[in-house]
């Protein structure tokens, strides 16, 4: 098996391979308001956005745009298919379509507002991607995050996303209310199953506004550690990637002054490399085992996998009395083999937890 490709940071993703022109609708759609989430603070706009302004918005990221070919417009921020307009942004996209400034568009929204019908319609125009928000496989936790719809919904969206032959990704939490490291793992593993394209991975932080915010001030709720998460993302990294599932990003997008409104959490500008980090340092602990040594000296290759952020993996495998050096003549290590055997034994252990 090759080696897992792994995300570089937590800017991962679609941008790689298509240029992707963001706009967002904040809680636009929304049936409710989910316990974690503030859009608003977290796009830092209040409004939805009108035809002049998108078309605006589009033409400015053309104009930063080398490459103009492979060019998707993208619906974030709220529960596209439950917009009451939805119809005029579809006009929009169609009209931005024909035009040839965009080759497609993508939206982001809940299972709750997939139906056949509302799929037939935005198939009438040139959608390429549906993102589910689903944060988790796990009913209590969806109920204690106040989110719009059922465990059972989530199954019967992907059915009607894969009837339609529309490609969709999904979107999981980490650290939610009720939740637990054994329901991240079976999250990772039901977005495996039910045939999502992609993964985009967000530890909870909890935002300035959010409800969580209140019972986090009063001592009620209080997020896990970034280590903690980061000790969860790389298991559900591995399980995603290894079930063909491309993780396209792991971590909260904000930008400037959003940072800002993190209130606390797990908030890491690199979190994406920390978790690469985090499954080189089980590789590497791997590698020490079979080796049956303690004092490893890898080849110089081997400095961008396995030093890591801020020296991240050396640091760590020193604590644990593995010591690590590099020479021209040291040992190569198959990491596409130790990816294989780690996202086994971690299959196993789900399976026989769950
Ligand atoms: S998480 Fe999605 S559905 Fe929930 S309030 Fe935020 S935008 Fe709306």
């Amino acid at each position: 098996m090759a080696a897992i490709a792994l995300p570089n940071s937590s800017v991962g993703g679609y941008n790689n391979i298509m240029n992707i022109i963001p706009i967002f609708l904040p809680h636009g759609g929304c049936k409710t308001r989910c316990t974690f989430c503030n859009e608003y603070v977290a796009t830092g706009q209040y409004l939805l956005p009108g035809r002049d302004e998108i078309i605006s918005t589009v033409k400015r990221y053309l104009s930063y745009f080398k490459n103009k070919e492979d060019v998707q417009l993208a619906f974030y921020g709220g529960t596209f298919a439950g917009i009451s307009n939805m119809k005029d942004f579809l006009l929009i996209t169609r009209e931005l379509y024909n035009s040839g400034m965009i080759k497609g568009f993508r939206v982001s929204t809940s299972p709750a507002s997939i139906t056949s019908e509302t799929v037939r319609q935005l198939a009438e125009y040139p959608l390429t991607f549906v993102e589910m928000g689903v944060q988790s496989f796990n009913r209590n936790v969806l109920k204690a995050c106040n989110r719009d719809h059922s465990l059972e919904k989530i199954y019967e969206s992907a059915h009607i996303l894969r009837e339609f032959r529309v490609p969709f990704g999904v979107h999981l939490m980490t650290g939610l209310p009720e939740d637990s490291e054994v329901e991240d793992l079976f999250s990772a593993i039901e977005t495996v199953r039910i045939g999502a394209v992609t993964a985009r991975i967000h530890p909870l932080v909890i935002l300035k506004g959010s409800a969580l915010e209140e019972s986090f001030n009063r001592g009620l709720f209080i997020p896990p550690s970034l280590d903690a998460s980061v000790e969860i993302l790389w298991k559900m990294f591995l399980l995603l990637e290894g079930g063909g599932v491309k993780v396209s990003r792991i971590g909260i997008c904000l930008y400037g002054e959003q940072i800002e409104e993190v209130v606390a959490g797990p908030y890491h500008p690199a979190l994406g490399e920390l978790v690469r980090n985090r499954i080189m340092l089980e590789v590497i602990r791997r590698f020490a085992e079979t080796e049956g040594e303690s004092n490893l000296v890898l080849h110089n290759s081997h400095k961008k996998d396995f030093v890591g952020h801020r020296r991240y993996i050396v640091n760590l495998a020193s604590q644990e009395g593995l010591a690590i050096e590099f020479s021209r003549s040291g040992k190569l290590v198959d990491i596409g083999y130790y990816d294989r055997l780690i996202r086994e034994k971690l299959l196993r252990e789900v399976v026989c937890s769950s």
